[in-house]
C-alpha cells in the first residue's frame, strides 16, 4: 500500500494527525526534499528507510513503491502542501494502477492557506472576490493557450500564483494585459509558515522590483486581488437580519 501524504506548508505541526500517524507506521518514506520540512520525519520508525525524491525521477520512485509492496511495507510518498495542487501525483497513480498496487491520499494543508493565514487575509470577500483562481505563469512547463494569465486576468478575481516567483515580470506584464489595474493590491508569501517566512506587500505594477529588492526567487506565492486591500462588505450568514438553517434573522 502507498499513501500519498500532505506534508503542509512548512511549520512541522501543520501535518494533519492522519498524515503523521501514516509517517510514524511507514517502512518506507520519499519524500519531497525540495520542499518538504525534513523536521518531520523524525518520527518515523527507526527501521524506516527514507528517500528524498529530489534526487530521483519517477522510473526510481515507483521502483522503490514497488519494491516495498512486493515484500509487503507500506510506503508514504510525502508531498509538500496538499498533494491535489501541483504534486505530480497522478502520473504515480497511473503507475500504480499498471501494477495493481493499493494507494490513498491523505490531503493536507495547502501553502495557499499558509500564505493566507501569513496574510491575515480572507481570499473570498462579499462583493470584492467571490472566486480564487490558482494557476501559475508559463515557464519551462506549458499552460494550456485558454488559461493563459492575460485570459484569466479578465475575471479580476483573487489569484494565486504558484511555481512563479521567477516569472514575475511576466505575471506583471500579463495581468496588466488582461486588466488587472496597476495598483491591484499584490502579496508574496516566501516560504509560509517556516520561521525564515518573509512576507511583501506592493502592487502589482511594483511587482518585479519589489520582489528583486526583497531577493525572493523561489518558494513563494503571488496573491494578487483587491482582497488584499480595504474595502469590502459584510457576509450574509452573520447579518442580524438574514435567516438561516439554524438562526431566524431579526428585524432590525
Ligand atoms: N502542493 C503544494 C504546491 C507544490 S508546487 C501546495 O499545496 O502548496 C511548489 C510551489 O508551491 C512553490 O514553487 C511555491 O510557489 C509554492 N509553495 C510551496 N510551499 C510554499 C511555502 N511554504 N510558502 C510559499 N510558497 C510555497
Amino acid at each position: 500500500m502507498v499513501h500519498f501524504v500532505g506534508a503542509g506548508p512548512g511549520a512541522e505541526d501543520l501535518i494533519t494527525v492522519r498524515g503523521r500517524r501514516l509517517i510514524e507506521q511507514a517502512d518506507v518514506i520519499i519524500y519531497a526534499g525540495s520542499l518538504v520540512n525534513p523536521a518531520l520525519l523524525t518520527a518515523a520508525g527507526e527501521q524506516c528507510q527514507i528517500y528524498n525524491s529530489a534526487y530521483m525521477d519517477l522510473e526510481e520512485v515507483i521502483s522503490v513503491m514497488e519494491q516495498a509492496d512486493k515484500n509487503r511495507l507500506t510506503t508514504v510518498r510525502l508531498h509538500t502542501g496538499d498533494p491535489s495542487l501541483y504534486g505530480a501525483i497522478r502520473e504515480q497513480m497511473a503507475e500504480l494502477d499498471k501494477r495493481g498496487i493499493a494507494y490513498a491520499v491523505c490531503p493536507g494543508v495547502s501553502s495557499m492557506a499558509g500564505a493566507a493565514a501569513a496574510l491575515q487575509v480572507e481570499y473570498t470577500l462579499p462583493e470584492v472576490s467571490q472566486s480564487v483562481i490558482i494557476t501559475r505563469a508559463e515557464g519551462r512547463t506549458a499552460v494550456p493557450p485558454k488559461q493563459q494569465l492575460s485570459e484569466l486576468a479578465v475575471h479580476q478575481s483573487t489569484m494565486v500564483l504558484f511555481l512563479s516567483a521567477g516569472l514575475a515580470g511576466k505575471v506583471r506584464e500579463e495581468l496588466l494585459a488582461g486588466g488587472y489595474a496597476p495598483d491591484t493590491p499584490t502579496a508574496v508569501v516566501y516560504k509560509a509558515t517556516w520561521p525564515e517566512e518573509k512576507i511583501l506587500r506592493t502592487t502589482l505594477d511594483r511587482l518585479p522590483d519589489a520582489m528583486e529588492e526583497a531577493g525572493i526567487t523561489k518558494t513563494a506565492l503571488i496573491v494578487v486581488g483587491d482582497v488584499l486591500g480595504g474595502e469590502f462588505a459584510k457576509s450574509r450568514l452573520y447579518d442580524k437580519t438574514f435567516t438561516t438553517g439554524f438562526r431566524k434573522g431579526k428585524d432590525q
